[in-house]
């Protein structure tokens, strides 16, 4: 299947039945901190040659073309036909503005579900918490230069160095983020990959 933007070569998502849309990691994340020294989606698939491109090539037509980028988001949703929708598997909300594309697209799709982990909560708290839909969840990611904007009662995520450093009670996302898409609160994820070491934990 033929797709404007979507995603749908991230293997953890696509086991679960996910698909995403997605932005390239550091050019797109206007929050990012300390996660830049070991950003998952700068090392491995997201950063091989086609998913870069592809990821480059959206945030050019969201620049340029913001009407047309949301009419290919649409149409990407309806084509995949997947419950779960992610936004970002790489990237961030970039904007207020692409927040309010973001709330549009769930609105248009109420009986589908989106999240997104973002670092971008200053966006947050500019729509405002009260008026983001029920089918689209936000989840807190600790790492930015945002992080103490974090409001603990509602979704955020920690990367832990191993998965044993997660609590019991919280939703351990590193192999499947199908619970923490949908109802997990607190969400635990260990550092993988190439860049791993540069984590300090
Ligand atoms: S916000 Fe996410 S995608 Fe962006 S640099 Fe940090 S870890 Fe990478």
């Amino acid at each position: 299947m033929k797709f404007n933007l979507m995603s749908m070569s991230n293997a953890k998502l696509d086991k679960d039945g996910i698909c995403s849309i997605n932005l390239p990691p550091k050019l797109s994340c206007p929050f990012a901190g300390e996660c830049k020294a070991y950003c998952f989606a700068c090392t491995g698939p997201q950063s091989w040659r086609g998913a870069k491109q592809i990821r480059l090539n959206n945030l050019e037509l969201w620049e340029n073309n913001p009407e047309q980028y949301e009419k290919f988001v649409i149409e990407d949703i309806h084509k995949a036909g997947r419950l779960v929708n992610r936004w970002n598997d790489s990237g961030d909300i970039v904007s207020t503005e692409y927040l309010k594309m973001m709330i549009r697209v769930a609105n248009h799709y109420p009986d589908r579900h989106f999240y997104t982990y973002t670092k971008s909560i200053p966006f947050i708290l500019k729509i405002g918490w009260e008026n983001l839909p029920s089918n689209l969840k936000i989840i807190q990611s600790y790492g930015g230069t945002a992080d103490h904007l974090i409001d603990e009662s509602k979704p955020f995520a920690k990367i832990f160095k191993t998965e044993e450093e997660i609590p019991k009670d919280w939703t351990n996302a590193t192999h499947s983020d199908l619970e923490a898409a949908t109802s997990g609160t607190k969400i635990g994820i260990m550092a993988h990959g190439a860049r791993k070491s540069k984590f300090k934990g």
